[in-house]
């Protein structure tokens, strides 16, 4: 038997489709080039311990800037509070996710919040190892235990094709190392960010790593804390401040929850002590959001009277 909300997140899922058409996927990474822009796939985890899905919701994607609240939360619990906010603002931007413009305007130049890039580059320099290979292991046994799933890797194309072209972020990199607010080889760094960024997931698994935030860093049905409560407040005030880029505001007015979105086309969403939804639909609007994703969420938190607000 189909239960009401099955059939509820069917319809909405079909509606949202249609919005698929007027996005465009990711290009200046080349891998991301051959998503096919018509998918959309959705699924959301919580209250009972199985997944709710839409379209095909064990499909694998990278998780892009998804990654940044991930690499935080292990930051955070490397390094404590004050070091990590030592080098990153709390602020949002208003600006693009990988503009410079306020590193340069701002003084002490440390970018201003660990959701653009130029913040999360800082942030994945903090993670703790002797070299990538270990940064990152360390970085993938979190996301294997978040999601509950050992099998979680990162995709080796991806990352390969973001390092081959990431000019941006070398300058951006640069800028901070001249700033003295990272010390770090730059493409050393940006070895592990690229591999940070292409680390796959489907969408079964990112709600499940939204679940865990939305549920005060604890696993569903069990005290086992994944992340401290402290940082699960950090990270979900950052998604609702930050984590759409510079659509936040107008994200949190529609919609209301706290959520972040990646290139790639993946949002994951937070609902506080309730639910995680994972969302992949790689058109993207023109500040880098899933189109269909956005339209999707707007319709569920009307419907569901989702919103924090
Ligand atoms: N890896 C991407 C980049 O640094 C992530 C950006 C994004 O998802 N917005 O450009």
């Amino acid at each position: 038997m189909i239960c009401e909300d099955q059939l509820v997140i069917n319809k909405f899922v079909k509606e949202a489709s249609k919005y698929t058409k007027l996005g465009e996927v990711a290009d200046y990474i080349p891998a991301l080039k051959t998503a096919d822009p018509d998918t959309l796939s959705f699924a959301v985890f919580g209250e009972t311990s199985s997944c709710l899905c839409a379209g095909d919701s064990n499909e694998t994607f990278t998780l892009q800037s998804i990654s940044k609240v991930i690499t935080l939360a292990l930051a955070l619990m490397d390094n404590g509070v004050e070091k990590v906010f030592s080098k990153v603002g709390m602020e949002p931007t208003g600006d693009p996710f990988n503009s410079m413009i306020k590193l340069e305007t701002h003084s002490p130049s440390k970018p201003l919040n660990p959701m653009i890039n130029a913040g999360a580059l800082a942030v994945s320099s903090m993670i703790k190892g002797e070299n990538v290979d270990e940064k990152l292991s360390r970085l993938l046994r979190f996301v294997q235990d978040l999601a509950e799933d050992s099998t979680i890797t990162f995709n080796d194309m991806v990352a390969q094709s973001e390092f081959d072209t990431a000019n941006l972020n070398r300058s951006l990199c640069y800028f901070m190392k001249q700033h003295g607010v990272i010390d770090d080889d730059v493409n050393t760094l940006l070895e592990f960010y690229t591999k940070q960024c292409a680390i796959e997931v489907s969408c079964s698994q990112l709600a499940k790593i939204g679940f865990i935030i939305a549920n005060e860093g604890k696993k569903l049905n069990s005290n086992e804390q994944l992340i401290p409560t402290h940082i699960s407040k950090i990270l979900k005030t950052f998604m609702v401040t930050c984590g759409m880029y510079n659509a936040s505001g107008e994200f949190a007015i529609r919609v209301g929850i706290p959520a972040k979105s990646g290139v790639s086309g993946g949002i994951m969403v937070s609902v506080p002590n309730r639910i995680g939804i994972g969302i992949y639909g790689p058109a993207l609007d023109e500040r880098g959001n899933s189109i269909a994703g956005m339209h999707l969420l707007e319709a569920l938190s009307n419907h569901y009277n989702l919103s924090i607000f």
